[in-house]
């Protein structure tokens, strides 16, 4: 990798600080701290990071931080770990389970946090040595799981000169020492929304004297989806699907409101954005056929995480220098929601999966359930690749870029 032995120096790194790290884990785990909360776990990694000589910024409100590493000219990347524990209880029998009660690292967020601390300490000491070709961004971003803590870290000027960004999240579905990659779209965004319906109610034997209100609710529930099917692209793969309904108490008695609950989940950042005006509109006009007054309560989740084609090229070749030939495997889109998209929205980066299974184990505990393990190799993994995709992205970034040459030279023309 560029002339230099990058495997070889993370080598000689993970053989006196891996089973630190390992413990650093162990001691978040111990002690979860669930969003906007995360105050000792915040403490614990700037205590760390102030002991390797770097200048943590603690965030506004006292969670989370920003932390640059080194000065030098040439761009800036940015890694960042989520931070935060979920409202879980744990229910595995290790000794570093969770000490607190309905609290727990169930999504591997504590593991996220040692293996971007080991990478800090790791680009700190290639930045006393004048090896780091530009600034690395730390981000220890809080309330992932709320969602909303990115935006926090973006309010408070954290991507702000940043060209690149990069995250990971543990998958246990994937052996350790794989990552997986994917281009595009990785997982998706998810808001929820709320329609309320009102009318004159009345008996059943005069609906044309009422508005039939159950009728007209039905119609909603059913040509809302089929309408937004037909006006959205379909390959932004937008769903619209109900979880909630209920209007009336009586089998003769037309009721005069009703409530429908359901999600939309989207694969692509611009249907996400068109989606809650077109089912406003679309939602008025069906009303308006059947004379009921319908109110939409529409809440955003998270935009998709939509990786740039270039940084996932940047992952892929740092896993392959640090982790072996096989290591990046294709990915799936996932349905489920990460708050990276946010900064994907500004600025152009890619998540990857994290592989945490013990090899050959049969035990699979998905994120977010009270047994969720990881094997703890694949916090020495991570470092490896979170550094590796640091000084890749920074050496990459020195160079022109073929398109932007290409440019230069058209406008010349
Ligand atoms: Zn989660
Ligand atoms: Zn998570």
């Amino acid at each position: 990798m560029r002339g230099r032995n990058l495997r070889g120096e993370l080598d000689t790194f993970l053989a006196g600080r891996e089973q630190e790290l390992i413990n650093f884990r162990r001691d978040l785990h111990m002690h979860p701290e669930l969003a906007f909360a995360e105050y000792r776990t915040t403490q614990r990694v700037a205590e760390r990071l102030t002991a390797a000589g770097l200048v943590p910024s603690v965030l506004p409100r006292g969670t989370g931080l920003l932390c640059d590493v080194g000065s030098g000219d040439g761009p800036t990347v940015a890694l960042r770990a989520d931070i935060d524990a979920l409202p879980v209880p744990d229910e595995k029998d290790v000794p570093y389970s969770s000490t607190v009660p309905g609290v727990c690292h169930a999504c591997g967020h504590d593991v996220h946090t040692a293996i971007l601390l080991g990478t800090s300490l790791f680009l700190a000491q290639q930045a006393e040595a004048g090896l780091l070709p530009g600034r690395v961004r730390l981000i220890f971003q809080p309330a992932e799981e709320l969602p909303g803590g990115a935006l926090e870290v973006m309010a408070s000027g954290g991507i702000s000169g940043v060209d690149r960004i990069f995250g990971l999240h543990c998958d246990p579905r994937l052996d350790v020492g794989k990552v997986g990659l994917k281009p595009g779209p990785i997982t998706s965004a998810c808001d929820r929304v709320t329609i309320r319906v009102s009318g004159p109610g009345g008996h059943t034997a005069r609906p044309h004297l009422t508005a039939d209100l159950v009728f007209a609710l039905a119609k909603i529930l059913t040509e809302l989806p089929a309408a937004l099917s037909r006006r959205i692209d379909p390959r932004s793969s937008l769903s619209l699907v109900w979880g909630r309904v209920e209007a009336g108490s009586v089998a003769n008695a037309i009721p005069d409101d009703g409530v429908a609950e359901g999600t939309v989940r989207c694969l692509d950042e611009a249907a996400w954005h068109a989606a809650p005006d077109m089912i406003k509109s679309l939602l008025e006009s069906v009303a308006g056929a059947y004379g009921v007054e319908a109110e939409m309560d529409y809440v955003r989740g998270v935009p998709p995480v939509v990786n740039d084609k270039i940084s996932v090229q940047m992952l892929a070749e740092a896993a392959e220098g640090v982790l072996g030939e096989g290591a990046p495997v294709p990915t799936e889109q996932s349905l489920g929601g990460e708050d990276f998209g946010w900064y994907l929205e500004s600025i152009p980066g890619a998540f990857a999966r994290l592989g945490t299974r013990e090899p050959g184990s049969a035990h699979l505990a998905d994120i977010h359930q009270g047994t969720f393990d990881v094997d703890e190799s694949a916090i020495g993994a991570g470092v490896r690749f979170l550094a590796a995709t640091a000084l890749t992205a920074l050496w990459e970034g020195q160079r022109p870029v073929a398109g932007e040459a290409l440019m230069a030279v058209n406008a010349d023309n």
